[in-house]
């Protein structure tokens, strides 16, 4: 083999990731994320991202819960699972990282969540053993935790782990969004490992703000539920899918990389525009100068992600690194009008995964499956070009039929 960077004869390349996964219920029936699904337990995330989604890097936010560790113990226990020497627990082809997802607040400021990860079970173990006496009920995803955050960073890093403020522009917990104008006011930026955009953001809205220019972005699901698990997601250059990789990619080590991000275009977000909440009507950004709707007069706007973004800017325009990798959109097949369960089932008979119809399958395959109109519409997807109307105000935007034009 003359692959500049194999090792075990492994070589790099592209493996599918999407690393914001909430645990609905455990194996026992006890509530994690309390708005989660019940079938959303970690053993059935494996399976669907492995068996359905085609996605071979999963992070669970919520493994820092006891309860979810002694479900992973007994699947580790059982033979179902395996931890790896890279970091990560393997179910068939899909490696697990295990994560948390916690809510901090600074004094006379709004509350944020970000997410850590950790390398082992007895990593994660150890961490959790540090945060309980700072919780109220460590057993609960997204919990507040009472520390600064400076001093949790330092916890996280000290223990190998990865930072990474979550959803950063959601008005709802994010830490642009709701708490601060720029992360240094706060964080020591330098180890931040990356940033997540959240649904209502795209590179290019994130590239209004200098201090992002140094920091990787991800793009994932933070998913209640099965189906959305890779509703967003990355592909990744690596090795092989696992903690140690992942963090190399995150660093751009010797040929590992994100590749590209994949998300909504934030146009479909829930909360991309300001919005009236009086006389649903959604707001331009040039009308949402004031604090009224330039339509009705009401004061009860909900504020969104992009006029965020432009109220807290420090650039008159975007600027996108040349080095950052390419943010696609995406209209995730649950959005393809016309495309049922059962045209769904079709297809993954077919092709195995949801990642194969929307990147390996070519169009004529589709078409002999479920014919040319769907198969049209998934090839559209694919290269964002299903035309969307904006959301905002916490419902999506809507696909039409329509075929975007000259794009
Ligand atoms: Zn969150
Ligand atoms: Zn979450």
């Amino acid at each position: 083999m003359d692959q500049p960077f194999s090792t075990h004869a492994q070589t790099l390349r592209t493996y599918y990731a999407d690393l914001h996964i909430h645990i609905g219920r455990t194996n026992r029936g006890e509530a994690v994320k309390i708005s989660g699904s019940r079938n959303l337990t970690f053993l059935n995330i494996a399976k669907e991202a492995a068996n359905r989604k085609g996605i071979e890097l999963i992070g669970i936010v919520d493994a820092h819960a006891p309860v979810v560790q002694r479900d992973i113990r007994e699947a580790l226990d059982s033979g179902e699972m395996r931890e790896i020497p890279g970091g990560g627990i393997a179910y068939r082809d899909t490696v697990i990282l295990l994560g948390t997802e916690l809510e901090v607040r600074e004094p006379g400021l709004k509350e944020f969540h970000f997410l850590a990860f950790f390398r082992s079970l007895s990593d994660i173990e150890s961490f959790t053993s540090w945060i309980s006496p700072y919780m109220k009920n460590v057993n609960l995803s997204s919990q507040r935790i009472y520390v600064p955050v400076r001093q949790l960073q330092n916890e996280i890093v000290r223990r190998g782990g990865l930072f990474i403020p979550a959803h950063v522009f959601t008005p709802h917990k994010g830490i642009y969004g709701s708490s601060v104008h720029r992360m240094e006011e706060i964080l020591d930026v330098s180890s931040v490992a990356a940033i997540e955009l959240g649904l209502s953001a795209d590179s290019e809205m994130a590239g209004y703000i200098s201090e992002l220019d140094p920091i990787p972005f991800l793009t994932n699901s933070d998913a209640h539920s099965l189906s959305k698990i890779g509703r967003e997601y990355n592909s990744l250059r690596l090795l092989e899918p696992s903690f140690d990789e992942f963090s190399y990619a995150l660093q751009n080590k010797d040929g590992r990389r994100i590749e590209a991000n994949y998300g909504l275009n934030p146009r479909l977000g829930k909360y991309h525009r300001t919005y009236c909440a009086s006389c649903n009507s959604i707001l331009d950004e040039d009308q949402v100068t004031g604090e009224r709707c330039s339509y009705c007069g009401s004061t009860k706007l909900v504020h969104g992600v992009l006029d965020r973004i432009l109220t807290i800017a420090d650039r008159d325009r975007s600027y996108i690194p040349p080095e950052r990798p390419d943010y696609k959109y995406q209209v995730p097949l649950e959005f393809i009008p016309g495309l049922g369960k059962v045209k769904l089932r079709l297809l993954l008979e077919a092709f195995g995964s949801e990642m194969a119809i929307l990147h390996r399958t070519e169009e004529a395959a589709l078409s002999n499956v479920v014919g040319e109109e769907l198969a049209r519409y998934i090839v559209l997807a694919r290269s964002g070009e299903l035309r969307l109307s904006s959301g905002g105000g916490g419902t999506y935007g809507k696909v039409s039929k329509t075929q975007k034009q000259g794009s």
